[in-house]
Formats: structure tokens, sequence, C-alpha cells
């Protein structure tokens, strides 16, 4: 008799959406999403917190666009990020299409938020030209009005009606890219929420209990809503909504997960930057062949791959071990600080030589142990790579120029 007690039922099959490199659905890997604290106008601090969420075990990152300035602020971060990163829409259709105009791989809209049709198929159609995925966020914090009225409340059934109207209005301008969430804070109406969208579209469902508080309350009503959707085959990526530091959020997530046996246990977290215009190696390359030269040698490391040592030790500062590249150097760093400078053709082994020093000796011992020139090599090779290549590797300043068109005309 299959009593089920080594696996999940069998998960729902739904269409697949891609959140830039993230498939969500059509039997990907369940992903984890959080969402930023900072103010996304502060690009070097929105770009730290996305590393530490992506390296806490965030596949996705959501950041607020609800200004003009944290618009121009995502148009720096997107290329420097990690991981895909979403845009929150709050009340103006301007600001979903600026985020647009960021470079943004994924929109989420909130039906309760903005609410004219008219402009609710403009996002669509401007989302659909550039290959967009739109989250529908339905909350029951922010239900609209005449649908709170109509179902005498924030029921699951208005919930997921509230999805059935949006969706309605983007299949009319041929728009289908979509991710759909029914959250509310009360754990048993987000299940039969969930359970009544899964029931009716074939949509990627967002799972989460919203407003769930601070831990240890806020952890178990997450845990309860979303492992219970998740053990009924429910569910494509899930987020946490905690009153805490987002890591956690994004560090609980990948944990269930896990226990589950939804994903893969880790041991080396490999993470490595997306590479932009700054990049000086191939870092997919580089990646690849660390993550080969690390697996299996039981190190519990956060181990970072970044394409460049002007911003790569920085935006990493939270891994244990890292390297980035120079003009034909490697830079070995831990915990942002650099230790060692090595020919580019040595990164690797270097990493590997490191990272069982590290392991063995500990942080301390092998910050006391760095070379006394690493510091100064790696300012030299910056300020040369600034130099050459100006503070905008990124052509940011092109996609500012159009945001600033859109908002100030
Ligand atoms: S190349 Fe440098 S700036 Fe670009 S994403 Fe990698 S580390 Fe960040």
């Amino acid at each position: 008799m299959d009593t089920g007690a080594d696996h999940l039922v069998e998960r729902r099959v739904t269409r697949q959406v891609h959140v830039g490199s993230v498939a969500i659905g059509g039997g990907a890997p369940v992903s984890v999403q959080s969402m930023t604290t900072t103010k996304t106008a502060d690009v070097e601090g929105t770009l730290a917190q996305i590393y530490e969420l992506a390296a806490a075990g965030a596949d996705l990152v959501r950041c607020t666009c609800n200004e003009a300035a944290a618009a121009e602020g995502l148009a720096q971060i997107v290329p420097r990020s990690p991981v895909p990163v979403i845009a929150d829409i709050h009340f103006h259709v301007e600001m979903a299409l600026a985020a647009l105009d960021a470079g943004v791989q994924g929109l989420r809209l909130n039906p309760g938020n903005l609410r004219k049709e008219e402009e609710i198929k403009l996002v669509a159609r401007e989302a659909k030209d550039r290959g967009v995925p739109i989250r529908i966020g339905v909350n029951a914090g922010s239900l609209h009005p005449a649908l709170y009225e109509r179902f005498g409340g924030a029921t699951p059934e208005a919930l997921v009606e509230s999805a059935r109207m949006e969706l309605a209005y983007f299949q009319e301008v041929d728009f289908d890219d979509v991710k759909i969430s029914v959250k509310a804070s009360s754990v048993p109406v987000m299940i039969a929420a969930y359970r009544l969208a899964s029931a009716t579209f074939d949509h990627p469902l967002h799972l989460g209990v919203t407003e769930a508080g601070p831990p240890p309350a806020g952890l178990l009503k997450g845990t309860a809503g979303i492992g219970t959707l998740l053990a009924e085959g429910i569910g494509d990526t899930i987020r946490y909504s905690l009153t805490a530091d987002p890591a956690e959020e994004a560090r609980a997530g990948r944990q269930l997960l896990e226990a589950l046996g939804l994903r893969e246990r880790r041991d080396l977290d490999l993470i490595a930057c997306p590479s932009c215009g700054r990049a000086e190696v191939d870092v997919i390359a580089v990646a690849t062949e660390a993550q080969h030269a690390l697996e299996g040698r039981g190190l519990p490391l956060q181990v970072a791959v970044m394409g460049c040592v002007v911003n790569g030790p920085g935006e990493a500062r939270h891994a244990d071990l890292g390297i980035a590249a120079g003009k034909r150097k490697g830079h070995l760093f831990i915990r942002g600080k650099i230790v060692r400078v090595v020919p580019e053709g040595e990164m690797v082994a270097a990493l590997v030589e490191e990272a069982e020093r590290l392991v063995a000796e500990g942080v301390e011992a092998r910050l006391a142990a760095a070379d006394a020139g690493a510091e100064r090599a790696a300012a030299e090779d910056r300020e040369a790579l600034l130099a050459a290549r100006g503070d905008d590797a990124n052509q940011a300043s092109v996609r500012i120029e159009r945001i600033r068109n859109r908002l100030n005309p």
C-alpha cells in the first residue's frame, strides 16, 4: 500500500511563466521570493540586501516601485542583481510603465489598487511587448470595495473573483503571461481561496499568508498556510510575509521547501552575479568551473563568483568567500574584505584552496592571514576599471532618461 510517507501528492500541473531566468509552474521547482525593505532609490543598499536574500534562499526578489527615484534605482539595480527583480506597483499606472522602462523581469499588480480598466490593459499591453509576466496579486486587505460588498466580505470567492476579473481584462488584450495570488492574513481563508483558485485557473500560483506578523507566530501562520497547500500539490512560488529581516523570509521559504522534499538540501551555496556591462570575465564559465571544483567537498560555505572588483566584493559582502575579477586578476575576498590577488587563470584553484582553509581555520584566522598589499591592489584595479569604462557601464542613464521623459514629459 502506498502510504505517501516519502512523497507528497502529485503536484498540480500549471502552465509555465518565466520571470527572467526563473521558470515558475509547469513542473519547475517551487521558487522562493522575498521583498527588499530598503528604499529602492538606494541602489547600493538595495543590491546588498538582494545579495543577502539570494544567499538566504530567494530565487526572486521584489522591490517597491512607488516613486520616480525608485524606478530610476531599478534601472541601475536590475543589471547587477543576482536574481530576477519584480517591481511592486502600488496605485499609479506610471510607476508600472516606468518599472518596465527600468527593465524589471516581472510586475506585481494589485487589482484593489490599480482599478481603471484602460490602465490595467495599458500595462498588460506594455508587459506583453517586453515579454514581462505579471502577478495578479489579490489581497484580502485591499479588495475592491464593490467585491467586498457583493460577497459580504473578503471571502475566498471574492478573492478569486477579483483575480478572474483582472485576468479577463488581460485576456482582452491577448495577455496571458500571468501568475496569481489570493492572499489573506487569515490562514483558513487563504487556504480556501487558493484551493478555489487552483480549481479555477491553470496559471501558476504564488502562495503567501499576508501580514503574518513577527516570528514565531508569523512563521507558524505562513507555514500552516503555505505548507498545507504545498502538501496538496498546490503552489508554484512562495513568499513568507514576516515582520522581520527579509533574509528570514527567504530562509524560511527555502527551509520549508527542503523539509517538504520540494527542493534539494544545500551544503555548498554558490552564488554568482548576473554579469553586467562591467564584467571582466565570463562569469558563467568561472561559476560553473567553481561549482564543479567545490561541490562534494562538504564545505558548508556561501561562495560568490563576481564579474568585477568594482562592485563585486561589496555586493557579495554577506558571502563567506568570493572571487571578483579585476584586470586579468582575481581578487579573493572573505566577508567583503580582499585577502589575496591571484592571476586570472588561478582564480578557481585559489578559491578552492581558500575555501578549505576557511573551513579548517575559521574566518578570523583567515582574515588575519590576508596578504598585506591585497586591499591596495584591489583599489588600484578598481580605479583602472572605472577610468576605462566610466561609472555607467550598464548605460542605466539611457533608461533613466526614458523614465524621466515618461514621468515628466
Ligand atoms: S560585473 Fe560587477 S557590477 Fe556587474 S553584476 Fe557582476 S559584480 Fe555586479
